[in-house]
């Protein structure tokens, strides 16, 4: 007998035709893979917020705290073994004070907890140190 029905041992956490889980229509490898396996760095406010989005789907604790601001970050990441994340949308990206050093991302994140849907509306807001994109804090919407 074997462990795999299908006999497929190589089979991941998510195929990789699968579409990304922050939304777009590329797979994964090709959107915020690189990101998380430290390849690239986000270029932008709104790139950071999506792969962060998917470190939370794959709870990636090292990307997220790499990624948050030393001001701001916490010691660790708590995750919610009940929270099943299951989608984002982007509402709108602007720059904000400081200009190119400071963007604000509103977006909305669904998940479910014991089968109940819930909605996460927030304006995240993220800052530039040494050409590098970090995530600051967020204000609920
Ligand atoms: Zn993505």
């Amino acid at each position: 007998m074997r462990a795999y029905a299908n006999g497929d041992s190589t089979m991941k956490q998510h195929a990789p035709q699968e579409s990304c889980p922050c939304g777009t229509t590329q797979p994964y490898e090709a959107c915020c893979g690189p990101y998380l396996s430290g390849e690239l760095v986000a270029g932008t406010a709104e790139q950071l917020m999506r792969s962060r989005y998917c470190g939370f789907v794959y709870r990636n604790e090292d990307y997220l705290l790499t990624t948050w601001h030393p001001q701001t970050r916490p010691s660790r990441v708590r995750f919610d073994e009940r929270q099943h994340w299951l989608g984002l949308s982007i509402r709108e990206t602007h720059p904000g004070s400081d200009d190119d050093r400071e963007a604000f991302v509103e977006f909305i994140a669904r998940f479910k907890v014991n089968g109940k849907g819930h909605r996460l509306h927030e304006n995240s807001r993220f800052k530039k140190i040494d050409g590098i994109w970090y995530y600051v804090n967020g204000e609920f919407l």
